[in-house]
């Protein structure tokens, strides 16, 4: 299996700790990095409600607040070995930003990466902002 840079690595188990998971206890972390190399990072943010954010919208969110609107490589980190996917909603959020060579990449908390998604794999016949009247 390939491995990522130790200093991502360093970055997402970080992320991971930071992530507030009181009640899954299912902590993750992602990373979204843009075109030109900038990363922005989430974690999960739950609440007592039960409609917390996961860390892929939540690096989203953070990436398209400070202006960025493309996704070259996605990095989603879960609490174990087993793969921590991307959930419907997020796998929604990641097309609207993606392109066809947008790599979505799961590791482990080793570091290792798990599985490469591109974005067709990862949610196929997606529908997307093109599919929308432009104005
Ligand atoms: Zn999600």
């Amino acid at each position: 299996m390939s491995q990522v840079a130790p200093a991502l690595v360093e970055t997402l188990l970080k992320t991971l700790g930071n992530a507030y998971a009181p009640y899954s206890h299912h902590p993750v972390a992602s990373v979204m990095e843009t075109p030109d190399g900038q990363q922005f990072v989430g974690a999960n943010v739950e609440v007592a409600h039960y409609k917390g954010l996961c860390a892929e919208a939540s690096a989203i969110s953070a990436m398209a607040t400070a202006g960025q609107r493309e996704l070259a490589k996605v990095y989603v980190m879960g609490p174990g070995e087993h793969l921590c996917t991307p959930c419907g909603d997020c796998r929604q959020r990641i097309r609207e930003f993606a392109t066809p060579d947008t790599q979505i990449l799961v590791l482990s908390r080793e570091g290792e990466v798990l599985k490469t998604y591109t974005m067709e794999t990862l949610l196929p016949d997606a529908f997307g902002p093109e599919q929308l009247p432009q104005r």
